[in-house]
């Protein structure tokens, strides 16, 4: 078993790796630290609970093959119960009023395209499996905050307050910033942001269907933003309405009646009938950390980028960081200043060409589509058909996008 939480013992204590925020990408890190035998400590706002699988799914993540192999290769696969992992195998995209391209398993020879997978599952089966696996090389500290951090050459020192307001201090040789949009680390390490907020906002629905779970993943491009449909199990899918931020705040407002009528007036026709279970909104930003590393400091997944969600990529990025990060470690002597700097540089570069690039495809999307220019309308017109008679252009944008 890992350490649980034993935050006296961490009081003035040292770890190879500090990681802040064990969510997706932050908890799968420190599986592949443990898996490098290197000593961890994970600093987690609030401990992820058993309970949150019994209520009905409400953030879910289309997860890529490049993940999903990614994820095994750190004991993070498996014990994301079947109930909660949904597998695809046709994904579906077009323009209201055109002709749908559809990408299958089958036409690419492939098992399956993806997984949609409730985030609490991906989050909760890292910390299953950094329970099981790798006993005492990982350590938990839950609720406490952190104040400040010095990022010297031969070690970050961190200093805070645990749940119980204990003033603490920890020494790393290797400080992760892996908590999310808003990262403290970021901040602390001195590292800006370029970026903006989308014009448009998301409009999460949960819904309880009366119809057999699809194996189908399918978005419709509307002059107002996507309308996306995401198969779950037992029934569940998930509706990603798009739109204008105005429109999003009145949706939220409606009652579930007269909710589930918008949603007949504008999706494309369900299968069959559903009842609303929930809903959530949020805002769309871009953001790119100008640096992902400074010094001993180094930012994986949202606290270094965050992309426009209509494809479904941001924590698929985030476990490409983690790979990166880990093989750059692998044989790296954290001690060696020097070597460190360059590593972290490198996984700077690679990472974030790959990451600007795939924003820059989700902004061309947005704005290409997200309209009703006639010019533009004529553009996507004939890409959308190019890319529904040449199948080999087909196949590689899919095979790119999916991560095979
Ligand atoms: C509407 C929507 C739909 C999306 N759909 C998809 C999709 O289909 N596929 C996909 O790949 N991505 C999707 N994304 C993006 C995906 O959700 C994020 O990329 C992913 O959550 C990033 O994971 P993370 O672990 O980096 O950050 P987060 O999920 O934000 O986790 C950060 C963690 O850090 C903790 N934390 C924060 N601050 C502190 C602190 N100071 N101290 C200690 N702990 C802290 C938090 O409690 C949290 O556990 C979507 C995003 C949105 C908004």
């Amino acid at each position: 078993m890992p350490n649980q939480n034993l935050q006296d013992s961490l009081l003035n204590n040292s770890f190879d790796i500090v990681i802040i925020g064990g969510g997706m990408v932050g908890a799968s890190l420190a599986a592949g630290f443990a898996q490098q035998n290197k000593s961890v400590l994970v600093i987690e706002r609030a401990r992820p609970d058993n309970d949150w699988l019994s209520q009905p799914p409400l953030r879910v993540s289309a997860v890529n093959r490049y993940s999903e192999t990614w994820l095994q290769s750190v004991g993070c696969w498996n014990d994301i119960d079947k109930a909660d992992k949904c597998q695809f195998n046709r994904l579906a995209t077009w323009e209201k009023g055109t002709d749908k391209v559809e990408f299958s398993a089958e036409e690419l020879q492939e098992s399956h395209l993806g997984h949609l997978i409730r985030n609490e599952a991906l989050q909760l089966a890292c910390y299953s499996a950094l329970e099981k696996n790798d006993s005492d090389k990982v350590s938990f500290m839950y609720g406490g905050q952190i104040d400040q951090v010095q990022n010297n050459t031969n070690n970050v020192i961190i200093t805070g307050r645990t749940k119980d307001d204990k003033a603490f201090t920890v020494n790393t040789l290797l400080l992760v910033g892996a908590d999310g949009a808003n990262s403290k680390v970021r901040q602390l390490a001195k590292i800006g942001v370029t970026g903006w907020d989308y014009q448009q906002a998301c409009f999460s629905i949960t819904i309880k269907t009366n119809f057999a779970t699809q194996d189908i993943t399918w978005q419709e491009f509307q002059p107002s933003g996507p309308k996306a449909f995401l198969p779950l199990n037992d029934g569940f899918a998930s509706l990603i309405w798009y739109d204008s931020k105005s429109t999003i705040s009145a949706l939220k407002g409606l009652s579930d009646q007269a909710l589930k009528q918008a949603i007949i007036e504008t999706f494309p026709e369900l299968p069959g009938d559903f009842d609303i279970i929930q809903h959530a909104s949020f805002p769309l930003t871009r953001r790119q950390a100008n640096q992902y590393n400074n010094g001993r400091i180094v930012l994986v997944g949202d606290a270094a980028h965050t992309i426009n969600p209509l494809a479904g990529q941001g924590v698929n990025l985030g476990y490409k960081d983690n790979a990166t990060l880990l093989s750059l470690m692998q044989d790296s002597d954290l001690k060696d200043f020097d070597r460190l700097v360059k590593s972290l540089k490198r996984y700077t570069i690679k990472r974030k060409a790959d990451s600007l690039l795939m924003s820059g495809v989700m902004d061309g999307f947005y704005h290409l589509f997200s309209n009703d220019k006639a010019p533009l309308k004529k553009a996507r017109g004939v890409m959308l058909s190019l890319a529904n008679h040449f199948s080999f252009a087909k196949k590689s944008v899919i095979k790119k996008a999916l991560g095979f």
